[in-house]
């Protein structure tokens, strides 16, 4: 009997994650399907069905080191044939974990995170103070109201230094075409997306509040965002708080600026290029066109798919929190897709997500010195293109 079958009856369990916000798994007969498009089975043994199936009996075992493998990535829902949320599922039962502080030993660091988020509004152990170092130099605004847009610039690409870089490409991609934007800086609190779907609603709820109030009394009504967990989240989750922003991820705003004739793409990348769709770009909210058409504009450009591409693109394996948890090396899902790119013969791994890039840059190293294929984020490429090669 595990720990928590002493502490409280099944049916009270059941009734925790029901509130929780899990009620899907009523209606799954057990068929196995999800299982077998989860990209944990392309490197060791997991089952969300069997989580399913202990959640709809009322005996999840929260201590299990499974309960934190799914990386939320949205392959599962979208082959289920009864319309199971597993996503939503899993992340109730963590929310239970949560709650009794069960966590094994890969997941403890998010405790850390936790505290991070709390006191300084990122998860990077990064003081406030320090969320715009980034942009120095640059000419940045802070956002003032009736700008055309606020850029919420995302804890990766104001703190880690390989996203910095991004960061800046960004901005000077921006102030090329002319966009009137300002940031908010310090009043930029984390989106909460990660932490929400590693169970600590709380968290999630505090972040979202804050920047939702911040958003109200600025003004903000078109939102950019760099992340496409950040687009998620203030797309669609930040709904949950009955608040409606315009918001728009980078990928499909440089479309817009191209279309619109403000970004001119008369430039060239003599590149073989593929584009690696994440998660909460794609199969979560259906973006894949834009960028590679905006890819495509750039002359002498070879743009070529990988083996699972679009809808059944494979995850980096950053999602759900897993950013924050250690993986060991031959389970990492960024070393399979670092490995497509290299068998679809790409020079370059393109995306637009911070933690495809860091797993992606660390699967890159992994492989050694010499290694001749690049990550980057699509704004690199068009700032490099743009400028002849300095994308700094
Ligand atoms: S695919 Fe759906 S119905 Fe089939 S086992 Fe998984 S959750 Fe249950
Ligand atoms: S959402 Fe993705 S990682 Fe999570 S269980 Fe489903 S297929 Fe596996």
């Amino acid at each position: 009997m595990s720990e928590l079958e002493t502490i409280a009856p099944f049916a009270e369990i059941v009734e925790e994650i029901r509130k929780a916000g899990g009620e899907a798994y009523r209606y799954c007969y057990q068929c196995g399907k999800c299982d077998v498009v989860c990209p944990w089975n392309r490197v060791r043994d997991f089952s969300i069905r069997r989580i399913v199936w202990q959640a709809t009996l009322g005996v999840p075992d929260i201590e299990q080191e499974d309960l934190w493998r799914c990386t939320t990535c949205g392959s599962c829902p979208s082959h289920c044939p009864r319309g199971v949320e597993q996503i939503e599922v899993g992340v109730a039962v963590r929310r239970v974990a949560a709650g009794y502080g069960a966590y094994p030993d890969s997941v403890k660091p998010i405790r850390g995170v936790t505290a991070s988020l709390g006191a300084e509004g990122n998860p990077l152990h990064e003081p406030r103070a320090k969320r715009t170092s980034w942009a120095e130099g640059l000419g940045v605004k802070p956002f003032e109201e009736g700008m055309e847009l606020l850029w919420f610039v995302g804890c990766y690409l104001c703190y880690d230094p390989r996203m910095k870089k991004v960061a800046r490409a960004t901005a000077r991609l921006l102030s090329r075409a002319g966009v009137d934007f300002g940031i908010l800086g310090e009043e930029e609190s984390c989106c909460g997306e990660s932490i929400r779907k590693a169970g600590q609603e709380e968290v999630y709820r505090a972040l979202a509040k804050r920047n939702i109030r911040t958003f109200i009394d600025r003004g903000v009504k078109r939102i950019l965002v760099s992340s496409p967990h950040c687009y998620h989240t203030l797309r669609n989750e930040y709904r949950e708080f009955m608040v409606h922003f315009d918001v728009v991820h980078v990928a499909e705003y440089l479309k817009e600026l191209v279309d619109g004739g403000r970004l001119k793409l008369d430039a060239a990348f003599p590149r073989t290029v593929t584009w690696h769709d994440p998660c909460y770009l794609g199969r979560h909210n259906g973006v894949y066109d834009a960028p590679r058409e905006v890819l495509g504009k750039l002359a002498g450009l070879r743009l070529v798919e990988m083996r699972d591409t679009r809808r059944e693109s494979l995850c980096c394996g950053g999602g759900g929190g897993r950013i924050w948890m250690e993986t060991p090396k031959e389970e990492r899902f960024s070393d399979l897709r670092v490995a497509q790119a290299k068998a679809a013969g790409a020079e370059v791994l393109a995306t637009a997500c911070p933690y495809c890039i860091t797993n992606f840059e660390e699967s890159r190293l992994a492989m050694g010195e010499g290694e001749p294929l690049e990550v980057r984020d699509i704004t690199e490429i068009l700032l490099e293109a743009l400028t002849g090669g300095d994308a700094s």
